[in-house]
């Protein structure tokens, strides 16, 4: 049947037979009495044609999808005058008769050997790559690291406003004092925030906070800057800043401008506390403490403002 076919050619027809015709009856032709394969469906393993021949018989008892092949190449060694090494690739949709087409690559490696009555199959390696393996990867390395980056990314932020977490800030902020001889601790919570929740629902809350945390970010873009509460956020200055105060009102202008999306007939306003290192103290701990005594200070005096440690 197959006696002027190239060795990649009869490969190319095995798997039209085996995959798409799924001509079972055919495997008799094709197949040398040393089969072995190694595949990757429910024949994992056949060292023999006995049991290459039990698990096909299995296989096509228990299994009645089909393959449509969309892609593949093969390229082929000659090793003898009669024996062939072919390796390839095949992009297949397989269709499990459950409505879903499952997108399939696989590689293969294939010893043929001619005989007078055509090739016949010696040894088959199937392997699937991982779906996310780049063509030149060994192991899906970037998917990995991407996958523990990204892992990583969401154990440091608050996932509402990206800013980070109450103990990242905590772990970078002491890491930071240790080197910085001077710095600013700003803690800042919004003024009535439960009662916008009440009157507008809490999903116009989170955009509040979204919003609040967008405005920090544009004005202090160097800063260390965490939500570590509902409402409450800190603001990390390294070094000396300069025109602190004017870098406040900055920020608190853009805060009202940014408010128009809100639609609100009043301004949502913000208390600051302010804690100096290594005045108020060289660890986040102490430092944060005077600035949350500040910003108790804030509110006291009517919310709206600045405090600092007295
Ligand atoms: P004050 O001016 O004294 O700060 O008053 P306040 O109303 O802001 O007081 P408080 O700090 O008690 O209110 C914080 C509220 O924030 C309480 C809580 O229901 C709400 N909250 C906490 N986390 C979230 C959140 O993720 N989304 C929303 N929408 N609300 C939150
Ligand atoms: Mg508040």
């Amino acid at each position: 049947m197959n006696v002027n076919m190239t060795a990649e050619e009869f490969c190319r027809f095995v798997w039209q037979k085996y995959l798409v015709e799924r001509r079972y009856d055919i495997m008799d032709e094709v197949i040398d009495g040393q089969i072995s394969v190694i595949g990757t469906g429910a024949h994992e393993m056949c060292p023999n044609i006995e049991s290459f021949v039990a698990s096909i018989t299995r296989e096509s008892q228990e299994w009645n999808g089909a393959f449509i092949i969309k892609d593949q190449w093969y390229q082929t060694t000659e090793l003898t005058e009669q024996l062939s090494l072919v390796i390839g690739e095949l992009a297949v949709k397989e269709d499990g008769n459950d409505g879903i087409l499952y997108d399939v690559r696989f590689r293969f490696t294939m010893i043929v050997r001619k005989t007078e009555s055509g090739f016949k199959l010696i040894h088959v390696h199937q392997s699937v790559p991982d779906a996310n393996q780049a063509h030149d990867e060994f192991f899906p390395h970037r998917m990995i690291e991407e996958n523990s980056s990204q892992v990583i990314y969401n154990l440091r932020h608050d996932t509402m406003t990206g800013l980070l977490n109450r103990l990242y800030l905590k772990e970078i902020v002491n890491r930071a004092m240790e080197e910085d001889t001077d710095s600013i601790m700003l803690m800042m919570d919004i003024d009535d925030f439960k009662s916008l929740n009440d009157r507008y629902g809490h999903p116009f809350g989170d955009k509040v906070l979204v919003l609040f945390a967008q405005s920090l970010k544009a004005a202090f873009p160097q800063a260390m800057i965490g939500r570590i509460g509902g409402d409450e956020f800190v603001v990390y200055l390294t070094g000396k800043p300069d025109r602190l105060k004017d870098r406040i009102d900055r920020f608190l202008l853009d805060w009202q401008e940014s408010q128009a999306v809100l639609a609100l007939t009043h301004l949502i306003t913000a208390s600051i506390g302010i804690a100096e290192v290594p005045k108020d103290g060289n660890n986040y701990d102490v430092v944060w403490e005077k600035a949350d005594q500040a910003l108790y200070q804030a509110k006291e005096n009517g919310k709206a403002q600045t405090a600092s440690v007295k």
